[in-house]
């Protein structure tokens, strides 16, 4: 729906409003009792000059002969039927007005997307830098369509919250612009009650006596929302336990269905901030991360500053492949070698890999690795996946080769099409050692001023902290690819903005940070590897509005064009170049004694934690 946006009121006119509603409150108090008089007196004198008027009609009694009670019947009526038309002609008025106060302040809420991002829109950081403001006003311009025309007053808030400068000539030439903002959702579709129809109310019975299993409502009913609002009513009442303050309203349950999350009751909402501009090979990014930990986005983002001054961070992707490994028995250990040596063998690798890739035009085998246990053969397949993550592409080419070798090895059992070497979703050496997903290594220098006033600490510091903690702390520690500072942190918040398999984030934020003193040790050299990064930019969660939005902001949304896989192997890097910024501040504030300090400040509640427990 187009809403025409009217110009805000000034301060002082929405205090002159406010007044006059109150005092308008003050003297019709009490107004239910008003409202009551009048409503009785209009009805009970229309029904008194009805029936006078039918006896006069009986009587034949002419209808202008009238007695003094009838006249001051019809006063009554006039005067009350004055009274009602002014009060409910105000009343309407009056929360038309109330409405549109309440957008205008949700829409300018909703003009504060953060910091300039770096890749809006499909644009470049270049151009986004030449044209400060028009990228400002581009990045405003996504999806969901509501048209407004910003004034003066408000390009220049915009201005001012991009750090640009106030009232430029395009900002005139752009005053009249129609521009397409998000709403955000209406208070009462994020959070109200959804009322339920009689005949909804008759689904509900029939989920709860178990006639209609809860399963099958969105095929029943061919209206997703109403299945979840439905399905949301039900498990209330079976459970007793209340559940307000889950949403149902407010989220597209179409996007989801048969894709991303089965039996819907509504959607946990989770705050999404900004990180950057992160400089990364010459580019700008502005990092999304949805997260509820305090501190943790304003940490990346002073990481992300110091490696900004200091020129910024480069990287190097060093090997793209997604695994799946499947399990196969034989009769005896021999038969299971015979296999492991015909998959190894270079010259069967060609017509392996005909079978593998007809799975997708984007899959293309790469290698098989084996190892045996006992009988048992473990095969891991690995291939690139486009800008797909990967996990449905590489299983279907190896269910076609699994169906392929069977022929050559008919008493070859397939016991699992995943048997764990491949591994997914488990702290794994075979990832650690041999990567998953995107293999990625970036590094930054960073300056020894940008050290001491940005980070607050010393080289010497942050390098003798890295080799006892990351180092020696995690050696001790038996760790697994856990030789870092909080990695996952960075990996998990961007994750879930982006719509990836959060699951993943135990390989995927596998991760050794290094530290070294560098130009006569003055400065620091800090890297991090990340050997399985596993990530996609189609499929999945990443097609939903929100983490599409987050992709977009990156500039990796959907399936590039021209290179397929480029998308994702960017946002894989820029994962780590998230983590290095991470890495950075973290690590500082560690060495800087700062850490409990700042936790303490943003992520603790200062709320009484015993008022909101129940
Ligand atoms: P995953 O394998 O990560 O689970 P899906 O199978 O859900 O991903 O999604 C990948 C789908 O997207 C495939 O059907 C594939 O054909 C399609 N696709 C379109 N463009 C691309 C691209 N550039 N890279 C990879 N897949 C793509």
């Amino acid at each position: 729906m187009d809403v025409r946006r009217r110009p805000l009121p000034s301060s002082g006119d929405r205090l002159k409003t406010q007044k006059l509603k109150n005092t308008e409150s003050q003297s019709l108090f009490p107004l239910y009792l008003t409202n009551a008089l009048f409503f009785t007196l209009f009805f009970s004198v229309a029904y008194f000059l009805l029936h006078r008027w039918r006896d006069k009609i009986r009587t034949s009694i002419p209808l202008h002969v009238v007695t003094p009670a009838e006249i001051a019947a019809i006063v009554s009526l006039i005067a009350s039927a004055v009274y009602l038309l002014g009060f409910f002609g105000v009343a309407s008025r009056a929360s038309l007005d109330e409405l549109s106060d309440d957008e205008i302040i949700l829409k300018e809420d909703s003009r504060a997307p953060g910091p300039c991002p770096a890749a809006l829109v499909e644009s470049s950081p270049a151009k986004a830098k030449q044209f400060p403001l028009q990228s400002c006003v581009d990045s405003l311009n996504v999806t969901e369509k509501t048209k407004i025309s910003l004034s003066h007053k408000t390009l220049d808030r915009v201005a001012e919250e991009k750090e640009v400068p106030l009232r430029h000539k395009t900002v005139d030439s752009l005053a009249t612009k129609e521009l397409s903002i998000p709403l955000p959702l209406k208070t009462a579709d994020v959070a109200g009650p959804i009322s339920l129809s009689h005949e909804d109310e008759e689904t509900v019975q029939a989920v709860l006596s178990g006639s209609v299993p809860s399963y099958s409502l969105e095929s029943r009913l061919g209206d997703c929302r109403r299945a979840a609002a439905i399905r949301h009513e039900a498990v209330q009442r079976l459970t007793g336990r209340s559940l307000e303050g889950l949403p149902v309203a407010g989220f597209d349950y179409e996007s989801i269905l048969g894709q991303c999350c089965e039996m819907p009751i509504g959607f946990v909402q989770i705050p999404v901030g900004v990180a950057g501009p992160l400089l990364l090979d010459g580019e700008e990014y502005t990092v999304p991360m949805a997260t509820t930990e305090g501190c943790l986005v304003a940490s990346t983002n002073r990481g992300c500053k110091a490696i900004h001054v200091s020129g910024g961070a480069s990287s190097a992707l060093l090997r793209d492949g997604m695994t799946r490994a499947p399990v196969v028995r034989f009769p005896s250990a021999q038969r299971a070698a015979q296999l492991k040596f015909f998959l190894e063998d270079p010259l069967n690798f060609d017509s392996l890999a005909v079978v593998f890739n007809k799975s997708s035009r984007f899959a293309r085998l790469q290698s098989i690795q084996c190892a045996i246990a006992g009988k048992n053969l473990y095969m891991r397949f690995r291939c690139s996946t486009g800008d797909a993550m990967g996990m449905n592409m590489v299983s279907k080419g190896v269910q076609n080769v699994l169906d392929f070798l069977q022929s050559d090895f008919p008493d070859m059992d397939v016991i699992g099409i995943s048997g764990n070497f491949c591994s997914d979703k488990k702290a794994a050496a075979v990832n650690w050692i041999e990567g998953r997903g995107k293999s990625v290594v970036c590094e930054a220098v960073i300056k020894e001023d940008v050290v001491k006033k940005v980070l607050k600490t010393s080289v010497e510091a942050l390098v003798e902290l890295n080799m006892l903690k990351n180092l020696t702390g995690s050696a001790i520690a038996g760790a697994l690819g856990g030789f870092n500072a909080h990695a996952s942190n960075i990996v998990s918040a961007i994750y879930i903005a982006t719509g990836q398999d959060p699951a993943q984030n135990v390989e995927s934020s596998h991760c050794i940070t290094m530290m070294e003193a560098v130009n006569d040790g003055k400065d620091l050299h800090i890297s991090v590897t990340m050997p399985s990064v596993e990530v996609g930019t189609v499929g999945g969660g990443t097609q939903l509005a929100s983490q599409s939005a987050c992709l977009n902001l990156l500039g990796v949304k959907g399936a590039n064009k021209e290179s397929p896989g480029a998308n994702s192997r960017l946002l894989a890097t820029i994962i780590a170049g998230s983590v290095l910024a991470g890495e950075l501040s973290l690590m500082s504030a560690i060495a800087a004694g700062q850490l409990v300090k700042s936790h303490m400040k943003y992520n603790r509640s200062s709320r009484d934690i015993s008022k909101v427990a129940s």
